[in-house]
């Protein structure tokens, strides 16, 4: 039987009616949520993330401010705009489209956002907060993969997990969610030995590779469910230019219990969490205002 599709489009209509209704909220009581992002540079991904990010806040009634850089920006210009930003109470969350020009030093722009703003998560000390379970910004993408695994009540204590990737954005905090969750986890890499060997006893499968249909069915244990978070754009073929995660999805689907399908799976739910992460911060300023 083929696999239950997992709808990050539909879960994401959801969760962003829920959030434009606390967002009015917030606004009527004079604290309209407000993200201000930073791109540097012309990569045409970044534009497209980056116009999705300002067009998703629109809809929910969060406000947000752009600020572009060209490709050879001094880092010092963005550094002082993050810190103005930082220091503006109208300013919920502060977001850096990476990646940035090589001549930046990424870990220390990531480090200048104050830990309050940091709706990525991505400042190590969200990040340590998290790994510990204290209260923290939860990177976006793997945050959304929870919110999909809850939506089909997987059962995730004493699940065996597999992520494969191991990147600070998503494998990582990938991992560390589904330990929180009581899941025993596994995270595999491009040091594996035998991939095949874990991804084939796992109850649930995560892929952050960045390599287009790389996991296949026959990787697939029967039943398990596949979450794809991969965007690849197909460079040959007669799909030539069409996105595709780094799930085949046409076999896995086969054999997985539940997958998510790319586009329309893990892709909305991002910036979705992104939208919540920044209500979030505009409702604790609120409540640290009135102390
Ligand atoms: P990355 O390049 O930082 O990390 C890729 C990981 O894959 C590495 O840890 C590497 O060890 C592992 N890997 C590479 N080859 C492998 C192999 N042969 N076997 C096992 N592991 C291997 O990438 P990332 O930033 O984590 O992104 C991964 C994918 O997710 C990309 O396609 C990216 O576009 C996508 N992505 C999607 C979203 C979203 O919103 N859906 C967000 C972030 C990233």
């Amino acid at each position: 039987m083929p696999a239950r599709i997992i709808d990050g489009n539909a879960l994401s209509a959801k969760l962003r009616g829920e959030l434009a209704t606390k967002a009015a909220a917030l606004t009527a009581q004079g604290t309209q949520p407000c993200l201000a992002v930073i791109l540097v540079g012309g990569d045409p991904a970044s534009a497209v993330y980056v116009r999705n990010k300002v067009a998703g806040c629109e809809k929910a009634g969060i406000k947000s401010l752009k600020f572009e850089y060209p490709q050879d920006a001094a880092p010092a210009d963005v550094l002082g705009k993050i810190a103005e930003l930082n220091a503006d109470p109208s300013v919920h969350g502060i977001l850096v489209q990476l990646p940035l020009p090589k001549h930046f030093d990424e870990k220390a722009v990531l480090e200048a956002i104050k830990v309050e703003k940091d709706v990525d998560g991505f400042h190590a000390e969200n990040v340590g907060r998290l790994s510990q379970g204290q209260e923290a910004f939860i990177p976006c993408t793997p945050n959304g993969v929870m919110e999909m695994l809850k939506s089909i009540e997987a059962p995730l204590r004493g699940a065996e997990a597999v992520v494969i990737g191991r990147s600070n954005i998503v494998g990582k905090p990938m991992a560390m969610l589904l330990t929180a969750a009581g899941a025993t986890v596994t995270v595999c890499h491009s040091g594996t030995r035998d991939l095949n060997f874990h991804t084939r006893r796992a109850d649930i499968l995560v892929a952050a590779i960045g390599k287009p249909k790389f996991v296949t069915g026959d990787m697939v244990k029967p039943g398990a469910i596949v979450i794809d978070v991969g965007i690849n754009r197909l460079q040959d073929g007669p799909d030539a230019g069409k996105l595709c995660g780094d799930v085949d999805f046409d076999s896995a689907k086969e054999v997985a219990g539940a997958i998510t399908p790319v586009p329309g799976g893990v892709g909305p739910m991002t910036i979705t969490m992104l939208l919540v992460n920044t209500v979030v911060s505009a409702e604790r300023a609120l409540a640290k205002s009135r102390g």
